[in-house]
Order: structure tokens, then C-alpha cells, then sequence
């Protein structure tokens, strides 16, 4: 199948950025076609079910994290069950979904700039070739709190792969609760992701309304 990841935003009806560069690039399929994939793509997009509109925020924000469906499903449930916790009553559910799904440390890395997308970022962490807090680690989803420190390992930074990334990195744009330090390469966890930051590219209530059902 041709540019898997591309039909899965031409699906969805919005740029998920799942290819690197050429997301911001005139290359992006989104640009002419941003319509589902097939003959019959702009007519399947009218009409939806609410059952079908909640499934498609779903997949918007699953595949904008790269996540398995399971593993999804699984901060679902650890946001319903904070909810029931009487300490947290106050919180906003989608808010606390952000900020759990920004602080993994394979979304770090990709805001961090190592990576130029999610799916490349999860395959750098377990290939090894990062240290949190000076320890090495190749657990994609493990949660980084203030404070945390993600840095290259000795060794990898001698790869080509990272000598060629810091010219890279001074591009991209860095979100306000990251840091980074541009002669070690190492950022650090400055704050807390907020959902007006984030600005997923999916209604966040139809998602729990999805799992409700
Ligand atoms: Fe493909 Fe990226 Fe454009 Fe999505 S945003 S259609 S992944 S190039």
C-alpha cells in the first residue's frame, strides 16, 4: 500500500503529521486531496452517525499519538478512574488525557526535536539512544514529569544520525513547558503540557463519549 500513514489523514479529514517533513511540505497529499481515500471518499464523509463521528476523533487523536488501540483505550481508562478519585473531581477530563498523552517520553522526544515524528521518535527510544535523567531507557511510554532530563547516550551521539540534528533542531519550534540545551542536547520537562498548547486535532469530549457507550 502506498503512504499508509497518508490515507490515515486523508480518513480522518485532518493533518495528522505523521510523516516528518514532508507533512510541511507542498508534498503533503492534504493539500489536493483532503478527502477520504477511493472513489466514494467525499461522499462517505457526509452523513456520519454520532456513533461515527466519536470513532473518528478516536482515530484522530490514537494515530496523531501513534498508539495501539489497547494502550489507548488504557489511558481512557486511567483518566476515568482519576475522575472517580475524589482529589481530582475538579479536573477536565480531556486536559488530563493531554497531558498524560504529552508526557510520554516518545511525544517528548518528538517535541523535542529528535525526531521528526512520533513513529520515528518511539523507534529512536527503543533502539536505545536515549538516557532519562542520565539513565538509559527504550520504554517509549514512559511518563516524564517536571524536572526530567532527556539527554542522547555517549555513544549515539556519535552516529551520523545525531552529529547532522542540531542545525535541524534549531528549526523547530519549541513547545513553552520543554527545554533545550542546544550545546549538550539534552531538554528538560520545564512544566506542564496544557491542551490550548496542544490543540489535538480532535474533539476530545466525543472521545469519551465514544467509550461510554
Ligand atoms: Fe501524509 Fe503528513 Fe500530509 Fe498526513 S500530514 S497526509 S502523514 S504528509
Amino acid at each position: 500500500m502506498r503512504n499508509p500513514k497518508c490515507k490515515i489523514c486523508r480518513r480522518t479529514g485532518r493533518k495528522l503529521f505523521l510523516k516528518g517533513e514532508k507533512c510541511n511540505s507542498p508534498k503533503c497529499p492534504m493539500i489536493k486531496k483532503d478527502y477520504a481515500p477511493g472513489a466514494s471518499g467525499k461522499r462517505r464523509n457526509r452523513g456520519l452517525s454520532e456513533y461515527g463521528k466519536e470513532l473518528k476523533e478516536k482515530q484522530k487523536l490514537r494515530q496523531w499519538y501513534n498508539l495501539g488501540e489497547k494502550q489507548f483505550r488504557n489511558y481512557i481508562d486511567d483518566v476515568l478512574e482519576r475522575m472517580h478519585n475524589t482529589s481530582v473531581k475538579e479536573e477536565n477530563p480531556a486536559e488530563v488525557l493531554i497531558r498524560i498523552l504529552e508526557s510520554r517520553l516518545d511525544n517528548v522526544v518528538f517535541r523535542l526535536g529528535f525526531a521528526d515524528s512520533r513513529s520515528q521518535a518511539r523507534q529512536l527510544v527503543t533502539h536505545g539512544h536515549f538516557l532519562l535523567n542520565d539513565k538509559p531507557i527504550r520504554r517509549p511510554s514512559a511518563i516524564l514529569k517536571k524536572g526530567d532530563k532527556v539527554g542522547v547516550s555517549p555513544n549515539s551521539q556519535k552516529s551520523g544520525y545525531f552529529i547532522k540534528l542540531p542545525p535541524k533542531m534549531k528549526k523547530s519550534q519549541m513547545v513553552s513547558w520543554l527545554s533545550l540545551d542546544q550545546k549538550t542536547i539534552e531538554g528538560k520537562i520545564e512544566g506542564i503540557p496544557t491542551i490550548e498548547e496542544v490543540a489535538p486535532p480532535a474533539e476530545i469530549s466525543s472521545i469519551f463519549e465514544f467509550y461510554s457507550r
